[in-house]
């Protein structure tokens, strides 16, 4: 079987968290033919777990981890860096579902920040690692109805939190925007390209990463071969964490049952001593919007602020220059209703990143061809969600068995998706009408 990787990774804006790090060491982009044991495709999360877990479950095997760009550059650097262990769909109000599968949700993320945690303090990783949780916020009516739904969620799973006046709001975030708030303590802050960078350079010595190495073609058999344009890769085991991307790869059963969508961010200037001091508030602070098609906001320890919202379904897997410039204003009217008090200050950084999502919130997981395994669809949640799909994959293939492999075994498969143009007509027009309802809270 051949795949052909049809859309490749673009450069989708300037992300301000992968921008404000140091300078990075250079790469080691693949060159000639490189024979490994296994081969990772993606270093976001899923794919730089994955690579760990089979390089320790296996020190004597050799592992190849390839991504087209820089670690930290893709999707897994420009996220809201919202460590999340509560159910969070996306697409439901009350943000859960069902008792039981929201508890096994819960286990699942917070191994993979149990998981995570333990990497971050044993490798000393600089990303702003903060457990602070997360604050919800309500600007109307309708969204405080939605985080009483919420808490009366969390009440039913025994889950803490705690609930904020709108006093309490402009206390912690300098605004008079919020009405209502809630505060859930689990959920870890961190800067995501540090993060990824940290993971990347943080992997063990029988892990071999090739960066700047677009697949352009995937040869599925014994060997699996990926060629790029100066090199390819032999093994005869393959896990993909290409995420969004693996859309496109219909022989797989993959392209009709994967939405890739994409989201969007903007940083600020650092804010002068003065304009943070006009703005009050805490130093750091990380809000999620009470409707899910809202605005998620974060002030940063260092003095900048991010805005992440709108949501576009690509199915090229790529955010055009237009959508860019539409998204900035998107972000400056949310930015300003906000904080009116800082109405001067810019956005340095704008970008966009592609989410995985499926209709009925599943995943890809398991082996989908004869040694091809597959940690691929996010559903928007990659921190958490790609991480633990990453490692369990490699458990899987490996025949490491667990209570939390047995709950990823259990979760659904991607439901089958409308054909086009029905598929992109629904997915626009249902994107477009969360919005308009999500009203003052974009
Ligand atoms: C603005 C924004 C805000 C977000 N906020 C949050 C948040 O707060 N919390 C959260 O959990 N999630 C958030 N997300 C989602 C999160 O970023 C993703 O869920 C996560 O990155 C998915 O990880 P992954 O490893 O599955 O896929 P990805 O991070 O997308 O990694 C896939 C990798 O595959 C590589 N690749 C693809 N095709 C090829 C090819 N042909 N050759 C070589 N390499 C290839 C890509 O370059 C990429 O690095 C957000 C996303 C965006 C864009």
């Amino acid at each position: 079987m051949q795949l052909h990787c049809n859309f490749l990774p673009q450069d989708d804006g300037h992300c301000g968290w992968y921008e404000t790090l140091p300078p990075a060491p250079p790469s080691t982009p693949l060159r000639g033919t490189v024979q490994a044991d296994w081969v990772v495709l993606g270093a976001g999360y899923a794919g730089l777990a994955a690579a760990r877990r089979l390089a320790e479950l296996q020190p004597d095997a050799s592992i190849a981890l390839i991504d087209a760009k820089r670690v930290g550059f893709g999707a897994a650097g420009r996220n809201s860096g919202f460590m999340v262990d509560l159910p969070h769909d996306l697409t439901s109000h009350s943000y859960t579902s069902s008792q039981e599968a929201d508890h096994k949700i819960i286990r699942l993320s917070r191994g993979a920040i149990d998981y995570t945690r333990e990497i971050v303090q044993r490798h000393g990783i600089q990303c702003d690692w903060r457990e602070q949780g997360k604050l919800h916020g309500a600007a109307n009516e309708r969204g405080s109805q939605a985080l009483a739904e919420f808490a009366k969620g969390l009440n039913a799973l025994g889950e803490p939190y705690r609930l904020l006046d709108a006093g309490q709001m402009k206390a912690v975030t300098g605004s008079d925007f919020y009405q209502a708030g809630l505060h859930a303590p689990g959920a870890v802050l961190v800067q995501p390209a540090a993060l990824s960078r940290g993971l990347g350079q943080s992997l063990p010595a029988n892990v071999r990463l090739f960066e700047e190495s677009p697949v352009l073609d995937i040869k599925v058999g014994k060997p699996h071969v990926l060629t790029t344009a100066h090199g390819s890769i032999k093994a005869p085991r393959m896990v993909l964490a290409n995420n969004a991307y693996a859309s496109n790869f219909g022989q797989l059963g993959l392209k009709g049952r994967l939405l890739p969508v994409y989201t969007y961010g903007s940083m600020t200037r650092q804010l002068t001593p003065e304009e943070l001091a006009r703005l009050g508030g805490e130093e750091s602070w990380g809000l999620i919007p009470a409707d899910p098609l809202g605005s998620t906001v974060r002030r940063l320890a260092n003095g900048r602020i991010c805005v992440r919202n709108s949501f576009t379904y690509n199915p090229e897997v790529q955010a055009s220059a237009s959508t860019l410039q539409r998204v900035r204003r998107a972000h400056r009217k949310s930015f300003e209703s906000r904080f009116p008090m800082l109405a001067e200050v810019d956005f340095e950084y704008t970008w966009g990143g592609a989410l995985c999502i499926s209709r009925n919130n599943g995943s890809v997981f398991g082996e989908i061809a004869p040694e091809v395994f597959s940690a691929v669809c996010c559903n928007g949640l990659g921190l958490t969600r790609s991480t633990i799909s990453g490692k369990l994959i490699a458990d899987y293939a490996l025949g490491v068995d667990s209570d939390l492999l047995n709950i990823m075994l259990e979760q659904p498969k991607p439901s089958r998706n409308p054909p086009e143009p029905l598929l992109g007509l629904g997915v626009r027009s249902s994107i477009a009408w969360k919005e308009w309802t999500a009203g003052v809270e974009l």
